[in-house]
């Protein structure tokens, strides 16, 4: 399939969201507890009981979407599609099944088709969260929504 791509300005004040599975809760708080004093300087939003415990232990403002089993990834999803959220941090559960798995694998799918930086463990969100180009500006190459509508709609068969 061609694919029409644009470029996106990702400012030094970024979008991100934050979203940890049940078990992974605590790791992701410990994490945003470690990255605070940079956290405090970008725009966080998240899934509704993550963005809770965040807000609640830390301090951080943390603007709350639907819980995840509950739209709040898909939510996400239409944010990313729209290029407002620049890095997504989701730790995912890989030893428990999710009653919204379908949600799950649409954010992982939206946010690799979008070109996002993904962390989705602590190591990754580490290495994101102190590299240069995290603390600078970034243009992201991505694929041009209008564009491949226009494309789509001259190539189907009628
Ligand atoms: P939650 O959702 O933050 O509301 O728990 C996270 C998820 O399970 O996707």
């Amino acid at each position: 399939m061609y694919i029409v791509k644009k470029t996106v300005h990702v400012n030094k004040r970024k979008n991100i969201a934050l979203v940890a599975h049940d078990f992974k809760k605590d790791e992701l708080l410990n994490w945003t507890l470690k990255h605070k004093d940079i956290l405090k300087n970008h725009n966080l939003m998240g899934t509704g009981t993550t963005a809770t415990i965040i807000s609640q232990h830390t301090g951080l403002e943390v603007e709350k979407f639907a819980s995840g089993p509950l739209g709040g990834d898909q939510q996400l999803g239409a944010k990313i599609s729209e290029s407002l959220i620049d890095v997504l941090i989701f730790f995912w559960d890989p030893l428990e099944t999710q009653p919204h798995d379908p949600d799950v694998k649409a954010l992982l799918r939206i946010s690799t088709l979008y070109n996002i930086a993904i962390a989705n463990c602590e190591t990754s969100a580490d290495y994101i969260i102190t590299s240069p180009m995290f603390s600078g500006e970034y243009d992201i190459e991505i694929i041009d929504n209008l564009a491949n509508i226009e494309n789509r709609a001259e190539q189907i068969k009628l």
